[in-house]
């Protein structure tokens, strides 16, 4: 009998991780011998540990926070997407050659669609926060053809460099820096189409309100990145006032599902991936 292949997700922390509990429905959905392990693995000890790892024989990683800028200079090639995002989530190990992908971005736009959010094309979009997972939204709505993106942040200096950032990579998209400030929407989101929601709040269940879910343009969609049971506090608020709004249940899942692909080759067992989802979050 062969020993199973294996698969591994590195961040600090991952405690609070689902993608083992939805992997291990997709393997044995798609009868593939395989395991995934989530590992805490802190940056001091990161590229010995990936290195091991390696040599151990894993086929393929996962990354998190924060850990996906940290893995490029450890990797044997990117993919030309992952390149001009600068970050990688997913590698992909074949031949002894570890590959970095980038299948947040893939994953947000098959998030937003099967949440039944307006497609960015054309759209003017509002996003909340400019860290890591901002970065990968801007390249999504960017390459969906959006025509205006104000990024929106509690720090305004890494705002105004998100975009100085994206303006470089994605000519064809306007983007513009605002302060995220309680009480008030960004300037610029007056013609919002759909709003991203891509800080860290709503994780903790005592975090403030993003944004008053109010403040947003009649009929924009709210697309949390945040996914918790029973939804994130600002999407319960915005359903409450009758907004069209979702968490990052799909996100989750379609980046995941990207990297299955990658991985096996094959279509990911999405149905089987998302009743995990579902039970675990509601
Ligand atoms: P980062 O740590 O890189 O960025 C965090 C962002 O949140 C920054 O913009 C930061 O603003 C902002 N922020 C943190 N605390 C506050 C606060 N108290 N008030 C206002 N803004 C705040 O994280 P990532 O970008 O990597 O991830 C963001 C979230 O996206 C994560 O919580 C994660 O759960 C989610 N995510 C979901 C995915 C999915 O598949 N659904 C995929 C990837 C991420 P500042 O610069 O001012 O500190």
């Amino acid at each position: 009998m062969s020993a199973p292949r294996l698969f591994f997700l590195l961040g600090f922390p991952v405690g609070h991780s689902l993608s083992p509990a939805m992997f291990a429905a997709a393997f044995a959905a798609a009868g593939v011998d395989a395991r995934y392990t989530a590992l805490a693995v802190p940056p001091a000890s990161f590229a010995e540990r990936f290195a091991r790892l390696r040599e151990a024989g894993v086929e393929g990683f996962n990354l998190t926070l924060p850990h996906k800028q940290a893995v490029i200079p450890l990797l044997d090639g990117l993919d030309p997407l992952a390149a001009r995002v600068g970050a990688v989530n997913t590698v992909m190990v074949r031949g002894g050659k570890a590959v970095g992908h980038n299948t947040d971005v893939a994953g947000f736009l098959r998030g937003l669609a099967a949440a039944g959010a307006p497609s960015p094309a054309g759209a003017d979009a509002l996003v909340l926060g400019a860290g890591g997972a901002a970065r990968a939204v801007l390249a999504a709505l960017a390459g969906a053809g959006a025509a205006r993106v104000t990024i929106a942040n509690r720090g305004e200096g890494r705002a105004a460099e998100l975009a100085a950032w994206a303006r470089g990579e994605f000519p064809g998209t306007g983007f513009v820096p605002a302060p995220l400030a309680a009480g008030q929407l960004p300037a610029g989101a007056a013609e919002a189409r759909l709003c991203v929601q891509a800080t860290s709040l709503g994780l903790r269940a005592h975090d403030p309100l993003p944004l008053d879910p109010a403040l947003l343009p009649p009929g924009c969609f709210l697309y949390d990145l945040v996914y918790a049971p029973g939804g994130t506090a600002v999407v319960r608020a915005a359903l409450a006032l009758g907004r069209p709004a979702a968490d990052g249940r799909e996100m989750l899942l379609g980046q995941a599902a990207e990297g299955f692909t990658l991985w096996f080759g094959s279509p990911a067992p999405d149905e089987a991936m998302r009743g995990e989802l579902k039970r675990v979050l509601g």
